[in-house]
């Protein structure tokens, strides 16, 4: 019963280990922590406004 050794560890592609999984070690558990943290302090605000990105011509429409 060894199916988790198919698949590595997701930040670093090394083999995970059973103990931190899915990752290999504590350091990678930790990175993936911090970047979730990171992109949720990284969205600066509302989106584009929809209206500025369709008055932009970006040669999609016909
Ligand atoms: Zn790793």
């Amino acid at each position: 019963m060894s199916t988790s050794a198919s698949k590595p560890c997701p930040i670093c592609r090394k083999p995970r280990s059973e103990q931190f999984h899915p990752f290999c070690s504590q350091r990678c558990k930790d990175r993936d922590l911090a970047r979730w943290f990171s992109d949720s302090y990284a969205v600066p605000g509302p989106p584009a406004d929809p209206e500025v990105v369709a008055s932009n011509d970006w040669g999609e429409q016909d």
